[in-house]
C-alpha cells in the first residue's frame, strides 16, 4: 500500500502517518517526491485498511498493491484447483463439465425426464433447485425437502451427480446431504454467514457472481469458503445487471480468461441466467467454452413450456443433444475435452 501525501501536507502530517503505519505492525518506507511525498507500507499481507488512511489530514490518495484476497489468488497457488468429483469426474481439469436441467425441481415424472435426457446428451451432472430464490414471493418457490428427496432418487437410479441451491444457514445441512456440490446463488453471493457455513460444509461450493458484483467482490466470497477450510470452490459467471432489456443479464465472458488471471479456482459459465433467452443460449455456450470456462450450467427441460420457473431460457432436450455435440468439438479445438 502506497500512501500518497498532499503537496501542502507538513511534516506532522507525514509523522502521523508513520507511526500508525508502524502501530499496526509494519514498516513504514518515506518516499520524498519533487512536489509531494509518499509513504510505502512494506510487509503488507493484504490486511491493511485503506480507510485508517485515506481521510488522515494531509494523506491525498490511498493505492492499493497487494490484493486484498490470499487464498484464492493464483499468486499464492500458480497451479490451477481441479475439483475432484464423485465418479471420477473433476471440474478445473481437462474435461469441460456439463451441468444441466430443469431450474426447479416440479414433480417426479418432470425431474426424472429431464435427467435421463440430459444423461443421454452426455451431461456429467444434473442441477435442479429445491429451494428456489425467486424475485417476487408469489412466483414458485420450489418444493423443498420433497424436492430434495426426488433428487436424492435421481441420483441413486442414474448415478447423475446432483448440484442444487442452499439459500440460508438452516437448509445447507439438508441441501450437503444430497447434494454432490452446493449451489450458493447471485442473490446470496455475499451472505457471509452462508458462505462460511459452506466452507464448513465438506462439499464442493459452486458460487454465482452477484448481480452487481465485481471481480474482486467475487473472488473475496470465495475467500470466505476457502478460509474455512474448504478449498473446492467452483466460480461461476452468469450474467450481470446490464442497461439493456433485449437480455435478461449481460452476460460477462471476459470474466472468465479475467479471473483465471487472477485466481487459481475453476469458472463455469451459465448462458441460461445469463441471456434469459433460449434462442441464444448456444451461441454463448459455445463461445463460454472457446474462452475458456472449466465447465457450463445450462437449463434444459423436458417439456419448458410446461415450466413453473425460467421456462423461456430452458432448452428443449433435443435443442441440447445437438448442442453438446457442437461443444465437444470446440472443446477440442481448445485442448480440452467433454466426455
Ligand atoms: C438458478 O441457478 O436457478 C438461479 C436462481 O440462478 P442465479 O442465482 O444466478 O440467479
Ligand atoms: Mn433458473
Amino acid at each position: 500500500m502506497l500512501i500518497i501525501l498532499r503537496p501542502d501536507a507538513s511534516s506532522s502530517d507525514r509523522d502521523r502517518v508513520v507511526a500508525l503505519i508502524g502501530s499496526l505492525g509494519y514498516t513504514a518506507q518515506t518516499i520524498a517526491g519533487g512536489q509531494r511525498d509518499a509513504v510505502a507500507v512494506v510487509g503488507n499481507d493484504g490486511r491493511v485498511d485503506a480507510a485508517r488512511f485515506s481521510a488522515l489530514p494531509g494523506v491525498d490518495e490511498v493505492i492499493q498493491i497487494t490484493r486484498p484476497w490470499r487464498m484464492v489468488a493464483r499468486e499464492w497457488r500458480p497451479e490451477p484447483t481441479v475439483v475432484a468429483l464423485p465418479g471420477g469426474r473433476s471440474i478445473g481439469g481437462p474435461e469441460v463439465l456439463v451441468i444441466a436441467g430443469p431450474c426447479s425441481v416440479e414433480s417426479e415424472a418432470q425431474i426424472f425426464a429431464t435427467a435421463r435426457a440430459v444423461q443421454a446428451a452426455g451431461a456429467g451432472a444434473l442441477r435442479a433447485g429445491a429451494f428456489k430464490p425467486r424475485t417476487s414471493p408469489y412466483a414458485f418457490q420450489g418444493l423443498g425437502r420433497a424436492g430434495l428427496e426426488l433428487l436424492a432418487a435421481v441420483r441413486r437410479e442414474t448415478g447423475l451427480l446432483i448440484v442444487t441451491e442452499a439459500m440460508d444457514e438452516e437448509g445447507l445441512e439438508q441441501v450437503a446431504s444430497v447434494a454432490d456440490i452446493v449451489q450458493i446463488g447471485a442473490r446470496n453471493m455475499q451472505n457471509y454467514a452462508l458462505l462460511k457455513r459452506a466452507g464448513r460444509s465438506g462439499k464442493p461450493v459452486l458460487l454465482k457472481r452477484g448481480m452487481s458484483a465485481s471481480l474482486a467482490d467475487l473472488l473475496l466470497s470465495a475467500e470466505y469458503v476457502l478460509s474455512e477450510g474448504n478449498p473446492d470452490v467452483i466460480l461461476c459467471e452468469r450474467g450481470i445487471r446490464g442497461a439493456d432489456p433485449s437480455t435478461r443479464n449481460l452476460l460477462d465472458l471476459s470474466a472468465i480468461p479475467a479471473v483465471k488471471s487472477l485466481s487459481h479456482l475453476p469458472i463455469l459459465a451459465d448462458p441460461s441466467h445469463g441471456t434469459g433467452k433460449r434462442a441464444l443460449v448456444p451461441a454463448m455456450a459455445r463461445a463460454a467454452v472457446a474462452a475458456g470456462a472449466d465447465g457450463l450450467l445450462i437449463e434444459v427441460h423436458a417439456h419448458p413450456d410446461e415450466a413453473l420457473s425460467d421456462g423461456a431460457q430452458s432448452l428443449y432436450p433435443e435443442q441440447f443433444a445437438l448442442l453438446m455435440e457442437e461443444l465437444r468439438g470446440i472443446a477440442a479445438v481448445v485442448g480440452r475435452r467433454i466426455p
